[in-house]
């Protein structure tokens, strides 16, 4: 670029009078180099992902749950009597309460570990269902409901293995 003597304007190399004031470009005109505006990204923008499932979980569902396994691991023991498999349900209701309250404070606090409290959660309620169908098997029957119960525990494990997985970066407490 070059600066015109007379009014100042910078022009490009290859003009032979100043676009402003018309002045004869002689080659004693000061040179410049041109102003480059080097391309800068924008700051990548990672989009955060909706909380609403861990929402859910630490507001409400593992609350409710928490009160569910309270009242039926109270039951359980209760009634247990000299009965193992009584008392081991009401453990494991007592221990998923404890685990479902402390899944859902660890979720509030965006903490790291809250993942693996809740797939605790999911893997207590797989021991708390083999538990009952070794109940009710020994009273021959035989319950497909609780196979059911334990694939949807399974699936539950791997989707919320996936879901925390993908937001990291928000629970990096
Ligand atoms: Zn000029």
């Amino acid at each position: 670029m070059r600066v015109c003597n007379n009014c100042g304007t910078m022009m490009e190399d290859n003009m032979v009078v100043c676009p402003n004031c018309l002045k004869t470009i002689d080659g004693t005109e000061q040179m410049i180099a041109p102003t480059y505006y080097p391309y800068v990204p924008m700051p990548q923008q990672t989009p955060q992902l909706g909380l609403k499932w861990a929402n859910f979980l630490g507001y409400f569902s593992l609350w409710l749950g928490a009160l569910i396994e309270v009242i039926s691991g109270v039951k359980c023991l209760e009634i247990a009597g000299t009965e193992t498999m009584y008392l081991g349900l009401g453990l494991v209701c007592i221990v998923a309460a404890i685990f479902s309250v402390i899944a859902a404070i660890k979720i509030i606090k965006r903490m790291k570990d809250a993942k693996l409290f809740v797939c605790a959660l999911y893997a207590l309620d797989i021991v708390s269902t083999v538990i009952a169908m070794l109940m009710s098997s020994s009273y021959g029957e035989f319950a497909w409901n609780r196979i059911i119960s334990i694939m949807v525990s399974v699936s539950m494990i791997f989707i919320n293995n996936y879901y925390f997985d993908n937001r990291k970066d928000i629970f990096i407490n």
